[in-house]
């Protein structure tokens, strides 16, 4: 069985690191250093010796992303076989721009998607001028109905609760030939979710998930807004709630708000993160799946 990868292109929340017009200190840091940036959420399922790769999630800043996983495993002028998206907020979906006429002008790109979302591309410009042209062809995904990538690589959409307001919103199961992948980079909360996180968690051998802020604290500039209105669950509820299962699942978190204190340049946070057991997914991050 040929090698099959797991790349991060992008690990920071919709608007990336920089954060347009924000000078906090992290987003201040991220302009000083490239090396702090971070791009908007979304993976890669890779295989090199085939050339073949499959995005998840397209986001604003693919441009880039597709550059750096080229290049890093000679896929220079391959385009990806496919594109399965989450849902409809600005990070994860607008990056299919780059793949109409005034661009890659590619052909017959299949990108899955749920029903809402499908009907948004087909009927909204600018997405409708990429299926009237046929740059792309969309395919309808459901929950829990598994998609068969690659030889030994499947897919099966979670349908997560988020604000829905153009779409529905999907996590993926990625499946490969030796491990198993839970990605949910958007959730309202684990508690309005019908699954336990720990139970999905506990059949998987890797998770990627929400990690928008960290506590309550980070959202002190909020000023007196509603906690319970805040659609993310925090890491310090999420790490409360898999504790145990760190030694059995390698936990990431991901899509990072600019403003998170695991970002903070004394990595305090983020030590603690780690201390814990949990890890931090940082774009170029890669596992073989
Ligand atoms: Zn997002
Ligand atoms: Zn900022
Ligand atoms: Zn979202």
């Amino acid at each position: 069985m040929n090698k099959v990868l797991l790349r991060v292109l992008g690990s920071a929340q919709d608007a990336g690191l920089p954060h347009p017009n924000c000078y906090c200190d992290n987003c201040k840091r991220a302009m000083d250093d490239p090396k702090f940036k971070r791009t908007a959420a979304s993976l890669a399922i890779i295989l090199p010796e085939e050339k073949r790769w499959h995005l998840i999630d397209a986001t604003p800043d693919m441009k880039e992303q597709m550059i750096a996983l080229q290049r890093a495993h000679n896929l220079e002028g391959q385009v990806m076989n496919s594109v399965f998206l989450t849902h409809a907020h600005i990070g994860h979906y607008p990056g299919l721009m780059f793949l109409g006429k005034e661009s890659m002008n590619t052909k017959q790109v299949p990108v899955y998607t749920g029903s809402l979302m499908q009907t948004m591309l087909e009927t909204h410009a600018p997405w409708s001028q990429l299926t009237g042209l046929e740059n792309i062809l969309l395919k309808e995904i459901a929950h829990d109905i598994p998609v068969h990538l690659e030889e030994g690589v499947d897919i099966t959409p979670v349908e997560v609760p988020h604000r829905n307001e153009f779409s529905e919103t999907f996590g993926f199961c990625i499946e490969g030939p030796t491990k198993k992948v839970l990605y949910i980079p958007d959730i309202d909360s684990w508690d309005k979710w019908e699954q336990r996180i720990e139970e999905v968690c506990e059949k998987v051998d890797i998770c990627l998930l929400d990690a928008t802020f960290f506590s309550s604290s980070d959202l002190a500039h909020l000023g007196d807004r509603d906690l319970s209105e805040i659609p993310h669950p925090m890491i310090t509820n999420t790490m409360d709630r898999l504790q145990h299962l760190t030694d059995t699942c390698a936990i990431y978190f991901t899509h990072f708000n600019h403003s998170n204190p695991a970002l903070h340049q004394d990595g305090v946070t983020r030590k603690l993160i780690e201390s814990n057991g949990f890890f931090l997914a940082d774009d170029g991050l890669e596992f073989v799946l």
